[in-house]
């Protein structure tokens, strides 16, 4: 009984070829969920394939999240995780007018050396 069952497994798993011998890549179904509007888009990939993290909403075009089981997946897109500019981290250090003040020095000196270029020119 428990043989004939499993050879019975066997074929199913076999008619996923087709009758010229071309043997089809498994494929998976992907839920995709969007926050927008709530609904889910399916989308078909190849299971081999790593299913993208997010996919166009079928139904208004915005982004989708990948569902895991019932949960979306986290997108790794955390603010904590941007890179501060030199821009941010110099905020952190000087205040605004000491840096126009930095700024308005530089100015000066570029703006004396260009006269001093002239001159020599
Ligand atoms: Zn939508």
């Amino acid at each position: 009984m428990a043989d004939r069952s499993l050879r019975g497994m066997r074929l199913g798993g076999q008619s996923l070829q087709s009758e010229e011998g071309v043997v089809f890549s498994p494929r998976m179904t992907h839920t995709y969920l969007c926050s927008t509007c709530g609904k889910e888009t399916e989308m078909v990939f190849s299971a081999e394939a790593e299913a993208p993290e997010t996919w166009e909403c079928k139904f208004c075009s915005n982004e989708a999240v990948l569902m895991i089981g019932s949960e979306p997946v986290v997108l790794d897109r955390a603010e904590a995780k941007v890179p501060r500019s030199h821009w941010d981290m110099l905020l952190e250090r000087r205040t605004r007018p000491e840096l126009e003040e930095l700024l308005q020095e530089r100015l000066d000196y570029l703006r004396a050396r260009r006269g001093q270029h002239k001159i020599g020119a």
